[in-house]
């Protein structure tokens, strides 16, 4: 359940395998999620399988093997596992499936969607993001990922051409209390024209609340752009001018002028299971980290990997999420309070 990377990848490296797995994913057509991801493309590749990893290498280009984590643009990592996962015959994707409850027997597990369809499979896996419907299936007691007390906006803007042909980052620059993260992005053909930035901001808490989109210690919805004021957008690329050192400053102040930022409440999920019985949690919505650590990715990889393993050829699929649970839970708990160290820190909470 989930359809974005994480789910995916899950997908294909259930294929990997020769199991097959339909996805239902809420949205349909483009969705947009995030503007750059650190791609660890050996371990990708190998999480995917041989059939899949032709399709990946070709469509994010031969930099997507190399051992290190290199930044892509979202789309780009999005499209190359979509067009793998859409060329594979035990894949099936199901757009507009908008699950609302998840349920299981001793013989299946099942997700109901919202126009009353039943989905019913050996095991449900929930790679249904932050606010994940499936937790609440898994951990009765804590279905919910909590605010971390800072807002992240996103943008993707043009290298000044002089800086152009810069591979490596990303970088972090301190500004005053916000701090400005930058991936210059590597395209298809291993050129660096494009780079992705987040800013990491502890002032819109009460603009966050006022919109609706936190209340209490929950993010209830990710903000639309049109949500955000006309005067807090001026306000931020005024303050972008004097924090930001150029080449990123005049493409931060421009991407707020023109009102062409995503913000993004951030939200982390320590947690203490991700197995019942034959439903799992995986990616984000087993552990929600901040993109400080920028591991978000490469954790759901390891996610998916695991999750292959463990299912392959065996008679038993709830002792085989069991042995997933083992083998992942200790290393999904270890990044996510690795970052809840930072978010602490930098939220003054
Ligand atoms: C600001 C930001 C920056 C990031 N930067 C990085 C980075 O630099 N490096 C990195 O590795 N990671 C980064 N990440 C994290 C990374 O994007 C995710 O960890 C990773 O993509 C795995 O996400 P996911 O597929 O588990 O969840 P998501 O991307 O949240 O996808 C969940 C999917 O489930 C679908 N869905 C949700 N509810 C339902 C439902 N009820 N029924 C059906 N479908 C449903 C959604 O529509 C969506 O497609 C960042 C995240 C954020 C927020």
């Amino acid at each position: 359940m989930g359809g974005s990377l994480g789910g995916l990848t899950t997908a294909l490296a259930l294929a990997s395998k020769g199991l097959a797995s339909t996805v239902l994913e809420r949205t349909a057509g483009r969705t947009q999620r995030g503007v750059a991801i650190l791609v660890a493309g050996a371990r990708l590749h190998a999480a995917v399988g041989a059939t899949a990893r032709d399709a990946v290498a070709e469509a994010l280009g031969p930099s997507s093997m190399s051992r290190h984590s290199l930044p892509h643009a979202w789309w780009d990592v999005y499209s190359a596992l979509r067009s793998a996962a859409d060329a594979e015959p035990l894949v099936t994707i199901v757009e507009g499936a908008h699950v609302v409850e998840a349920g299981q027997s001793d013989t299946s597990a099942s997700a109901r969607t919202r126009d009353g369809v039943t989905w019913t499979a050996d095991v449900l896996l929930g790679a249904d993001g932050y606010r994940s419907v499936v937790r609440r299936h898994v951990d009765a007691l804590r279905p919910a990922a909590e605010y971390a007390g800072y807002v992240v906006w996103l943008g993707e803007s043009e290298l000044p051409p002089r800086y152009r042909g810069r591979a490596g980052g990303p970088d972090f620059f301190d500004g005053g209390g916000d701090m400005l993260a930058v991936y210059p992005l590597i395209d298809r053909a291993e050129r660096v024209t494009r780079f992705g930035w987040g800013w990491f901001d502890p002032h819109h808490d009460a603009l966050l609340r006022g919109i609706g989109a936190v209340d209490g210690t929950e993010v209830t919805r990710t903000p639309r752009t049109s949500d955000i004021p006309d005067e807090t957008l001026a306000a931020m690329a005024e303050a972008g001018g004097r924090k930001w050192a150029e080449p990123w400053r005049t493409a931060v102040v421009r991407a707020f002028r023109d009102h062409e930022v995503i913000a993004t409440p951030i939200t982390e999920y320590l947690p203490d299971r991700v197995v019942n019985g034959r439903i799992a949690l995986l990616g984000d919505a087993a552990h929600a980290q901040t993109p400080m650590t920028g591991a978000g990715f490469q954790e759901a990889v390891a996610d998916a990997e695991a999750l292959a393993e463990a299912l392959d050829g065996t008679d038993s699929p709830e002792k085989a999420l069991q042995q997933y649970e083992l083998t992942r839970l200790a290393g999904m708990r270890s990044r996510v309070s690795g970052g809840q160290s930072f978010s602490r820190s930098f939220a003054g909470r």
